[in-house]
């Protein structure tokens, strides 16, 4: 896309001020293995910072990353024995998640999918899709279809609405969901093209995930507004993440600041143990402390539910 403007190497981070304590040499083995990307916006963003603060810990490389301790995994939610056909993720009888590429606004550096994410080979192959497709069409229970990837509002509206236009197509399938960090960290993504195609008859749901309240600036909350204006009913993820918003004043702000832009607070994850990221992680006791702090000290319409999604594939369960 002409418009890209993405910060894809280390050259670009080092020139914009961007590398914390390691050096491009020590930090070229973790951008090979795990993709880069920093939206221009954000990079503005992060440059008035500094790269050593709790919203910047997400995005920029670290040499951390090259450390992988015994008990993570390639696949940490265990989706691998969940996938009838490629793309497609079923582990509850009643929805499907699916997959329809790879390429994300942003690679953040805890991801759980940071095995499989990152440019080229972006979109699902047309008969890929046509599979995706009988499979919901042969599988009556399923209601609900997820489309997440990768970031499914990474895509043309064009694209996307044609793929919304298949599912919605099916008559058992009544309620669509999409989850992504675009409308938050690339904001501009949000054109009046995107929101006509959200608009539809089979309502879509968009879930947001947003880590750290400075996410949300004001072009941040100016994509949102334009989304719940549009009627799209918005729902909030986040990952629990040491050095992020593992502490109680910043996971408050964070749940207010979604509750402020009428995002209803849906989940919290406890981390994934994906590999490289053991130092974004905390105990279970220290994270339902955290929870169980959120619950007496803030609004009932603030609160995560605070689930764990186990490496065996059994999925999210609530601790
Ligand atoms: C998280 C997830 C869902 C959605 O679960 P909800 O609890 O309905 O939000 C569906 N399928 C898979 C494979 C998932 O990982
Ligand atoms: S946007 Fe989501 S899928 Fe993409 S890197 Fe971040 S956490 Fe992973």
């Amino acid at each position: 896309m002409s418009r890209d403007t993405t910060i894809r190497t280390l050259d670009a981070l080092e020139t914009l001020g961007l590398l914390s304590g390691d050096k491009v040499s020590v930090l070229a083995p973790v951008v090979d293995r795990y993709a880069l990307a920093i939206p221009s916006a954000l990079a503005k963003v992060l440059r008035a910072q500094g790269p050593d603060t709790p919203l910047a810990r997400q995005f920029l490389p670290d040499a951390r990353e090259l450390v992988t301790t015994p008990d993570e995994l390639d696949e940490p939610i265990g989706d691998g024995a969940h996938a009838p056909v490629k793309g497609v993720v079923h582990r509850y009888p009643d929805r499907v998640l699916v997959k329809p590429l790879h390429a994300c606004p942003v690679y953040c550096r805890f991801c759980f999918r940071r095995e499989q994410v990152g440019p080229g080979g972006e979109v699902l192959a047309s008969d890929d899709w046509a599979a995706v497709l009988d499979y919901i069409r042969a599988t009556p229970a399923v209601r609900e279809v997820i489309l997440s990837g990768g970031d499914p509002l990474m895509l043309s509206p064009r694209r996307l609405g044609g793929l919304l236009d298949d599912l919605e197509g099916i008559r058992h399938v009544r309620t669509l969901r999409i989850h992504s960090r675009v409308p938050v960290l690339d904001p501009e993504r949000i054109t009046p093209d995107m929101l006509a195609v959200l608009r539809r008859k089979t309502p879509v749901w968009l879930v947001i995930h947003a880590n750290h309240p400075e996410e949300f600036t004001p072009a941040a909350e100016a994509a949102v507004a334009s989304l719940v204006d549009r009627g799209i009913p918005l729902l909030s993820q986040t990952v629990l993440l040491r050095g992020v918003n593992a502490d109680l004043d910043t996971l408050s702000a964070l749940m207010r600041r979604f509750v402020d832009n009428r995002i209803k607070p849906y989940y919290l994850h406890h981390p994934d143990r994906a590999k490289g990221t053991s130092h974004f992680r905390l105990s279970l006791a220290e994270g339902k402390a955290l929870a169980n702090a959120l619950r007496r000290s803030i609004s009932g319409l603030c609160q995560p539910t605070y689930v764990l999604d186990g490496p065996e594939g059994q999925g999210k369960w609530p601790v």
